[in-house]
């Protein structure tokens, strides 16, 4: 029988959703102007294109194209997996127009600029309650039959 799972929370709340069920992709939260349509991530209250003050949340990705990367060979500040040795930084462009930047997961070999990319979750440490921390991050979409 496996370890019963442990309570997830965000680092920070309202930038990302977490699914009750683990095995569905989690979401990133944004804003989109009333008046003028354009779409913001994080979140924010007045528009920064025409300063509209009316915003509604909208759920973005979970997929977007990876617009530029870099690898830091130095362990995620706060991580438990302070002996990967390293992780990746991306900008991810989201199909309904933000930039994201965000940790990457796989190794220094596992990204292309232009490739598809998904959003996860991962445990960054447990807080003093016994929860988990978790972050958002995005993954290589590996689709089945092979790298295109
Ligand atoms: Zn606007």
């Amino acid at each position: 029988m496996a370890a019963p799972e442990r309570t997830w929370v965000p680092i920070e709340p309202g930038f990302f959703t977490i699914p009750s069920d683990r095995k569905e992709t989690p979401r990133l939260l944004g804003s989109r102007c009333a008046a003028c349509g354009e779409v913001f991530f994080p979140r924010r209250p007045i528009c920064a294109r025409c300063l509209g003050r009316e915003t509604v949340d909208v759920p973005l990705g979970p997929r977007g194209t990876l617009y530029t990367w870099t690898y830091t060979h130095f362990p995620l500040f706060g991580s438990r997996r302070a002996d990967a040795g390293g992780y990746g930084v991306g900008q991810v462009d989201l199909p309904e127009g933000p930039r994201v930047q965000a940790v990457l997961s796989g190794g220094p070999g596992a990204f292309r600029i232009g490739m598809e990319m998904e959003l996860e979750l991962e445990v960054l440490r447990e807080n003093s309650k016994g929860e988990e921390v978790v972050i958002f991050r995005f993954r290589p979409v590996v689709e089945p039959g092979g790298a295109k």
